[in-house]
């Protein structure tokens, strides 16, 4: 007979060796190597993998699935990432570790414990043969980046998708997330002309003195009220300390909270106009990740899920909108009803002292395998 303690020790070893292969994203073989070893334990337990090439420059995607060939039904879709925001050699710095109910380790928290809690979820279900729906679960290898391999696969699979689950991290105390900001990027550019800053310095139209003024600019369309924020979160120009600079550049991102507003703050950033006089500005901004508003889709997927919770001996209670973009943005922006961070609990994303709380494996997994048999 296998006890609590056992599925609880055998996860935990699951997450180790998770944990222990680092994977930052620009890392394509060392992503793919993790991707590998997911597709052939899910194989071992009966389970589809699909293992998928979709750009040189990301890792590849996996896909797992207990569907059965024939049949075609729309059903949930998990969205999980295997690759972190930290370097190779952050292991040493943050070893895999058990102190009191805290384990530590680059990428523990965000999101290889939840993922890995996800997937055994789904073979129990899967071994019990008690699915309602089938269920297909993405591995992305390039989230910590904006996805931007894998959104085309993450959206084909939404469109046939009854619900989407997203294993990020939960939000402290274990709450879940039901909405999320939307993310646009700036990309702009200066060209003025060049001059010898000594002898010529009035003929010279100065890219660095406009580039203050586009980063001002900028900043000023920051709106807390509205939920909108503006980062300018890396600039450049010139060449030399005697030379009136002819280029500057500058790369930032906005952050808002609908569609609407989306929309609103790609127009304004594209009107912007240069400042100085002779001095041309070269602007470009696309929205990243599309708002993740909450619909009523997503309540009453969320009122489900909090019953699994309760049988699983815990509250699931709904975060504030958060700032922070999921591939949950691109499945609730198709109308699909979406509840994230419903991995595990824990703290420190992306920092060094990241780590999950152990004590909540346990009912982190009864509550996946309710949500996955469960869902109607
Ligand atoms: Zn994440």
């Amino acid at each position: 007979m296998t006890t609590e303690t056992d599925v609880t020790s055998d996860l935990l070893r699951k997450i180790q060796g998770w944990i222990e292969m680092e994977t930052p994203s620009h890392d394509q073989a060392a992503v793919a190597g993790l991707m590998r070893l997911v597709a052939s334990d899910a194989v071992a337990s009966g389970l589809t993998a699909d293992l998928r090439e979709i750009s040189a420059s990301s890792g590849p995607l996996l896909i797992v699935s207990n569907r059965r060939p024939a049949d075609t039904r729309p059903g949930i879709l998990v969205l999980a990432h295997l690759d972190t925001v930290h370097p190779v050699g952050m292991l040493l710095r943050n070893p895999f570790r058990i102190e009191g109910d805290r384990v530590f380790g680059p990428g523990s928290y965000d999101m290889k414990a939840g993922a890995c809690v996800a997937l055994e979820a789904l073979k129990r279900v899967t071994a019990r043969g008690d699915a309602s729906l089938p269920v297909d679960m993405l591995f992305v290898p390039d989230e910590e980046i904006g996805s931007p391999a894998s959104r085309p696969e993450i959206e084909r699979a939404a469109a046939n998708a009854r619900y989407a689950l997203v294993a990020e991290p939960a939000r402290a105390g274990g709450h879940c997330v039901t909405a999320r900001k939307g993310i646009g990027a700036v990309r702009l550019g200066v060209f003025g002309c060049s001059a010898h800053a000594g002898l010529q310095h009035a003929m010279g139209r100065n890219a660095i003195r406009e580039l203050a003024h586009q980063v001002l600019a900028l900043e000023a369309m920051t709106d807390y009220a509205q939920g909108i924020t503006v980062n300018v979160g890396r600039v450049t120009g010139g060449t030399a300390v005697n030379v009136v600079p002819e280029q500057a550049s500058l790369v930032g991102e906005f952050r808002v909270p609908t569609l609407a507003l989306a929309n609103e703050m790609h127009a304004r950033v594209l009107a912007l106009q240069p400042a100085t006089p002779d001095v041309r500005l070269n602007i470009e901004a696309w929205i990243n990740r599309p708002p993740y508003e909450r619909s009523t889709g997503t309540a009453q997927l969320l009122a489900q899920a909090q019953q699994h919770a309760a049988a699983a001996g815990f509250a699931l209670v709904e975060a504030p909108m958060t700032g922070g973009g999921s591939d949950g943005n691109f499945t609730a922006a198709m109308g699909v009803p979406t509840l994230d961070g419903l991995g595990v609990d824990g703290d420190g994303a992306h920092a060094l002292h990241e780590h999950f709380l152990l004590s909540c494996l346990q009912p982190r997994l009864d509550f996946w395998t309710g949500l996955l048999s469960g869902l109607t």
